[in-house]
């Protein structure tokens, strides 16, 4: 089924994968690369829960894992991100957030890309206790998906979105017992895949506990290095470091 995705992929995309735990500001990266680089953000997470929200079958099937901070399974999560990527904005490339999420994951993703499609994964470490607060105080847009913090980023009208007007959520999975579950979650699974991905020398760190500028300024120059260096010769990645 992933293949699908190989066969239609003439043209090299970039790829890149974000990893890094709840709070990491993964959602905030995203859409800064989306705009420097003009490539979609897909968010597994957004997606699941718009699905959720909608009631549909894909939704429910995700709803209770979702609510209880543990994973959703495999085949749910691989079909979704496989039907995503074939749309016709993301033929140069596009940004993973919150996929792959393990190992298992990550290989099944592999085996549908092409040769010539080069994925570079950015992990925005941060510190889980400095993060509570982070997600605690974080209000979402239910329908734009647009993202505040009470204290340091508050919406200008209490509980309303500034882009849209709609009314500002906190996501179930926001509260303390369910944030160090999630938090469980990435580093029984998720950590994993960083030596996974080191192993194929396409794994860059960036210090998460900066300010969001900050962080947007390193991924930045990551992204034009890796990207204006290969496009002075082919770099092909390693796929012999699959497990
Ligand atoms: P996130 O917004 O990335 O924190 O994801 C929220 C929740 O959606 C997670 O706690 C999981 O229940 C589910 N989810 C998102 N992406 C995946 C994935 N790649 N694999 C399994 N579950 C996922």
């Amino acid at each position: 089924m992933l293949q699908s995705a190989a066969d239609q992929s003439a043209i090299p995309r970039n790829i890149i994968i974000l990893l890094g735990g709840p709070g990491a500001g993964k959602g905030t990266q995203a859409k800064a690369i989306t705009s420097e680089f003009g490539i979609p953000h897909i968010s597994t997470g957004q997606i699941l829960r718009s699905e959720a929200s909608a009631g549909t079958p894909l939704g429910l099937r995700a709803k209770a894992a979702m609510e209880a901070g543990e994973l959703v399974g495999d085949d749910l999560v691989n079909t979704l991100v496989a039907q995503r990527i074939v749309k016709e904005d993301c033929q140069a490339g596009f940004v993973l957030d919150g996929y792959p999420r393990d190992i298992r994951q990550a290989v099944t993703f592999e085996e549908g890309l092409s040769i010539a499609d080069r994925q570079i994964v950015l992990d925005i470490a941060v510190d889980l206790e400095k993060v509570i607060p982070r997600l605690t105080a974080r209000r979402t847009c239910g329908t734009c998906g647009s993202i505040y913090h009470l204290t340091t980023s508050p919406p200008r009208q209490p509980g309303l979105c500034d882009r849209c007007n709609r009314s500002l959520v906190q996501r179930s999975d926001d509260r303390e017992e369910v944030i160090r579950e999630r938090f469980k979650a990435y580093a029984d699974w998720t950590e994993p895949l960083i030596d996974f991905y080191r192993r194929k020398g396409i794994y860059f760190e960036v210090d998460g506990m900066q300010a969001p500028a900050q962080v947007a300024g390193d991924i930045r120059r990551i992204l034009e290095q890796e990207i204006s260096a290969a496009a002075q010769g082919p770099r092909l990645q390693a796929r012999e470091g699959i497990c």
